[in-house]
C-alpha cells in the first residue's frame, strides 16, 4: 500500500482499478518475409482496414446517440483516411519491393505521411495529421492484434491516470465510465479541475510521478476532497474509506436539505446564489441543486472537441435552450474565453511562451471581430427567450470594454437590419480578473451594468502564480491579504455606482471565505452547482452583523494562513 499526496481538484471519494491514459507506444516488429508470404500480408492489411472501418463506424454511431450528430461528424474525416488510395498503394508497393512484414511497412509509411503533413504551413492540412495519426494507430493496433481502451470504449468503471488531461478530454469523460482521475501535473483552478467538479468526477492533480508509480489495474482510492491517492490499499484502509465515502454522502445529504430553501441570512438579507456551467447538459444539475440562475456560462467548451467553428444558428440554439430552461431566472453568458489552458484546434493560434498572459479571451475576440460577432448576435437573438445577460472576460481597462461594446453595437445593428429582435435591456457586465481592472474598478463601474469577479485569474495575476502549475500551487492563496484588499476595492467601486458585484471564481465556493466575502458586501455568488446546498446552509446560519465583524477582523490579519485559520474557526463556531 502506498499513499501519495496531490492537489485536491474535485471532491468525492472513489475506489477502482487504474487505467493509464496517454500516448500509446507500440513496438512494431521488423521481419523479413518471403515472396510467397506477400499475398497473406496484403490480406492482413485489407482485414485490418475493414476492421478499422467497422470500429470507426460503430464509434460514430455511439457518439451520435450519446453526444449528438455534430460530434459524430468528426469521424467522417477518419473514414476518408481509410479510403486514401495513395496511402494504401504505397503500403502495397513497398511491401512487394522491400519484403518486410506489413505492420513494419505500414508504420514506416505512416511516419512519412505524418512528417510530410507536419511541415505544411496550411492549418487545415496540418489538422489532418491528427486524423491520419488517429486512424493510422488504429490500423496499426489491428495489424498487431492489440486493443486500445479510450474513454469511449471503456467496458468497466476505472480511475483514469494520466500525465495531464486537457479540459477537452475531461469534457469527453462526460457520461463515460470514469470513476475519478489522477494526474502528474495541474492546479486546483485549472479548467480540467473545474470541469471535473462540474461533472462530479473526483480528481487529484499535481502528483509528481503518479504515472510512474501507478500500474495498470492497481486498485486506487482517490480522495478528491483531501487530495490523497492510495495505491493498492489493505483491507482495513479500504473499509475506512468506504465509511468515509458514506460519510461524505451523508454530509452532502445534510446540505441538500437547504437546496430548495431561500438563501436568506438569519437577519433577513437575501443573497443571490447562482451556478457556473460549462455545458448546457448541466442545466438539470443546476436546477437540482437549487440555484436561482446561472452566473457564469463558460461558452468556450462549445468550441471544443469539434473541427469547425460553431455557426450562429448553433450558438443560438444552445443559448436559447439554456435561457428557456432557466426562465425566469437569469443566465449570464460569458463570451468566448479561449487561450490560457483552453486551446482550440480550429484557430491558428501560435504557441506562446506565456499563454495566460498572451492572446486570450477578449484580446482574441477584439482582434477577430468576425468570430466574436457570430457569438454576440446569437446571444442577442437568444435574449428574447429568457433573462440573458452577457459579460466579457479578461477586461484589463476601460478601452477594451468600450471596444467590445462597439462590436456589440455593430452586432445589434446587423440584427436590426435583418428585422430580428433582441432584448434591448439586456445587461452587459465586465469580469474583473486582471489586477489593472481591479484597481480601476471605479472607472469601469461607470460604463458597465455589473461586475463579476473572476478570482481564478485575479489570484494568479495578483500573486504571480500560474494557476495550472503544481510546483507553485502552495502560493496560490485566495485568502492572501492582497487578494482580499483587491476584492474589497472592487465591491466598494461597484456599489458607489450602484451596480451589483458578483463573484464567479472558485473562491466564491470556499466555505470559510464566504463569511468574509458576505461581510465585505458581495451581492452574488456563482459557484459549481454541487456546492450550492452547502453555501445556502451557511448563509441561512449567519447574520450580516456577524459576517461584517468577521470581514473587519480578517482585514487586519497579515497572512493567508491567519485568514484561513480565523475564518475556519468562525465557520466551525457558526455551524457547531
Ligand atoms: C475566473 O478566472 O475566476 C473565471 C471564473 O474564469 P475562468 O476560470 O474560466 O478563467
Ligand atoms: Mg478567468
Amino acid at each position: 500500500m502506498i499513499q501519495i499526496k496531490g492537489i485536491a481538484a474535485a471532491p468525492g471519494i472513489r475506489v477502482g482499478p487504474a487505467h493509464k491514459f496517454g500516448k500509446e507506444e507500440f513496438t512494431v516488429p521488423r521481419n523479413e518475409i518471403r515472396e510467397d508470404e506477400i499475398p497473406i500480408n496484403i490480406q492482413l492489411f485489407e482485414e485490418a482496414l475493414i476492421k478499422t472501418r467497422k470500429e470507426i463506424m460503430e464509434l460514430q454511431k455511439r457518439i451520435g446517440s450519446d453526444m449528438g450528430q455534430e460530434e459524430a461528424l468528426i469521424f467522417d474525416a477518419h473514414l476518408l483516411v481509410l479510403e486514401d488510395r495513395m496511402l494504401i498503394e504505397e503500403v502495397i508497393s513497398r511491401l512487394k519491393k522491400e519484403k518486410l512484414n506489413v505492420a513494419c511497412i505500414f508504420s514506416e509509411v505512416l511516419k512519412k505521411y505524418t512528417s510530410v503533413f507536419s511541415n505544411i504551413e496550411d492549418e487545415y492540412l496540418k489538422e489532418r495529421i491528427v486524423d491520419i495519426n488517429d486512424v493510422g494507430r488504429r490500423i496499426l493496433r489491428n495489424l498487431l492484434g492489440k486493443e486500445r481502451k479510450a474513454f469511449l470504449e471503456l467496458k468497466e468503471k476505472v480511475v483514469v491516470v494520466a500525465h495531464d488531461i486537457s479540459p477537452s478530454d475531461t469534457a469527453a469523460m462526460h457520461k463515460k465510465k470514469v470513476l475519478a482521475f489522477v494526474t502528474d501535473i495541474g492546479g486546483k483552478t485549472s479548467h480540467t479541475a473545474i470541469m471535473a467538479k462540474s461533472l462530479e468526477i473526483p480528481a487529484v492533480v499535481g502528483i509528481e510521478g503518479a504515472t510512474a508509480m501507478i500500474h495498470p489495474d492497481d486498485v486506487l482510492i482517490v480522495d478528491g476532497s483531501m487530495g490523497v491517492v492510495i495505491i493498492n490499499p489493505d483491507q482495513q484502509t479500504l473499509e475506512n474509506y468506504r465509511r468515509e465515502e458514506q460519510k461524505f454522502e451523508g454530509v452532502l445529504q445534510k446540505f441538500l436539505t437547504a437546496k430548495d430553501l431561500p438563501a436568506v441570512t438569519r437577519d433577513g438579507k437575501t443573497v443571490q446564489i447562482y451556478a457556473n456551467i460549462e455545458l448546457p447538459d448541466e442545466v438539470p444539475s443546476v436546477k437540482l441543486h437549487g440555484a436561482k440562475g446561472i452566473g457564469l456560462y463558460r461558452t468556450e467548451f462549445f468550441y471544443m472537441n469539434r473541427k469547425d467553428l460553431p455557426t450562429e444558428e448553433e450558438h443560438y440554439q444552445e443559448y436559447k435552450y439554456v435561457a428557456q430552461e432557466m426562465k425566469p431566472d437569469p443566465v449570464v453568458i460569458r463570451t468566448l474565453d479561449l487561450g490560457g489552458d483552453k486551446f482550440l484546434s480550429q484557430f491558428a493560434i501560435p504557441q506562446e511562451m506565456q499563454p495566460f498572459l498572451g492572446w486570450r479571451a477578449i484580446r482574441f475576440c477584439l482582434a477577430r471581430p468576425e468570430i466574436f460577432k457570430v457569438q454576440l448576435r446569437a446571444i442577442l437573438r437568444a435574449s428574447v427567450h429568457g433573462k440573458l445577460k452577457l459579460m466579457y472576460p479578461m477586461i484589463s481597462g476601460v478601452e477594451e470594454l468600450r471596444q467590445a461594446n462597439t462590436i456589440l453595437d455593430q452586432a445589434k445593428k446587423e440584427l436590426e437590419d435583418k428585422g430580428l429582435s433582441y432584448d434591448k435591456d439586456m445587461q452587459v457586465g465586465t469580469m474583473i480578473e486582471v489586477p489593472s481592472a481591479a484597481l480601476t474598478a471605479d472607472i469601469l463601474a461607470k460604463e458597465t451594468d455589473f461586475f463579476s469577479i473572476g478570482t481564478n485569474d485575479l489570484i494568479q495575476y495578483s500573486l504571480a502564480v500560474d494557476r495550472v502549475n503544481e510546483k507553485v500551487a502552495y502560493l496560490y492563496e485566495p485568502a492572501h491579504p492582497a487578494v482580499l484588499r483587491m476584492i474589497k476595492n472592487i465591491i466598494t467601486a461597484g456599489h458607489k455606482e450602484k451596480i451589483k458585484v458578483a463573484m464567479c471564481g472558485e473562491m466564491a465556493g470556499e466555505p470559510g471565505l464566504v463569511l468574509i466575502l458576505l461581510g465585505m458586501g458581495l451581492d452574488e455568488f456563482s459557484i459549481p452547482p454541487q456546492v450550492i446546498p452547502e453555501l445556502k446552509y451557511i448563509i441561512r446560519s449567519i447574520t450580516m452583523k456577524q459576517v461584517e465583524e468577521i470581514a473587519q477582523k480578517a482585514s487586519t490579519l497579515s497572512t493567508a494562513k491567519e485568514v484561513n485559520n480565523y475564518s475556519q474557526d468562525k465557520l466551525r463556531e457558526i455551524l457547531k
